[in-house]
């Protein structure tokens, strides 16, 4: 018998928000998550760069944390217009994505690169939070399950553990689009994601969260977020206002036997 993980919800503002709406937007968060009381649930605001500092100042006394968007593989140099895990750090940050599929369609990311971002997170107390998922043609062809095992087994860093990573279960088709795989598809998903997690991590691979995005709204976050080894959710575009990323939050269940990360 092993605990099951508590649920993360993290918001991916992606190229989002200037200064005057954003800070509006996570005074609301930081008042909702007040009254959420001892609810056992992780939410996460991962702003752009820009605002990262600040919001992780507003939100030191509180529960919410902040994470980045990315990261640069390499410690610091002369890098112009990278940002490394030591500065994510440095601004306050709890953990950072990586490998978003915007990233590795806009930016050429393989998972080789993805691996070596995260590795800079976990090196520097970072939680990477790892995306991976097919595009329509692969899911079309049968090769999901193929794609997500090739995905993830390249781009878990060493010292990988349920402390410091979380896999994204984000299909491509799915993001940005209000298109949803079933319940059963992502059971699937999330099934194969955690029996190779088990396979490489022992009982700590029925302890990493395995959280799904794609198309998250408060209408179909109730059924998504019961789906078996589904841990939470990363959530676009439903994240930019309270009235649809509260909801979210707060339909997350909770198990019985819930661990808190560290
Ligand atoms: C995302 O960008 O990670 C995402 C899941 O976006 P959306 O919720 O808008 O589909």
């Amino acid at each position: 018998m092993t605990n099951a993980p508590l649920p993360l919800i993290a918001g991916n503002w992606k190229m989002n928000g200037l200064h005057n709406e954003s800070m509006a937007l996570v005074h609301e968060l930081a008042e909702l998550h007040m009254g959420l009381g001892p609810k056992p649930v992780d939410v996460v605001l991962c702003p752009p760069f820009t605002l990262l500092g600040e919001i992780a100042a507003y939100l030191s006394a509180t529960k919410l944390l902040v994470g980045a968007q990315d990261c640069s593989p390499l410690e610091n140099g002369a890098h112009t217009g990278d940002i490394s895990a030591a500065m994510l750090r440095n601004t306050g940050c709890a953990c950072s994505i990586v490998g978003h599929s915007e990233r590795r369609r806009d930016h050429g990311e393989s998972n080789g690169l993805v691996k070596a971002k995260a590795t800079s997170l976990l090196a520097n107390k970072l939680t990477a939070i790892i995306c991976i998922g097919e595009t329509e043609e692969e899911r079309d062809g049968g090769k999901t399950l193929d794609v997500v095992t090739e995905q993830l087994a390249g781009s878990l860093p060493a010292g990988a553990a349920s402390s410091n990573v979380v896999i994204a279960y984000e299909p491509v088709w799915a993001i940005g689009t209000g298109r949803t795989p079933t319940s059963d598809e992502i059971a699937e998903v999330h099934g194969r994601i955690r029996e190779l997690l088990y396979e490489q991590f022992d009982y700590d691979g029925y302890a990493m969260r395995i959280v799904y995005g794609g198309s998250v709204t408060p209408e179909n976050a109730g059924e998504i977020l019961r789906v078996k080894n589904v841990n939470g959710a990363l959530v676009g575009g439903a994240s930019l206002k309270a009235e649809t990323f509260w909801p979210i939050v707060t339909a997350a269940p909770i198990p019985a036997s819930a661990v808190a990360h560290p």
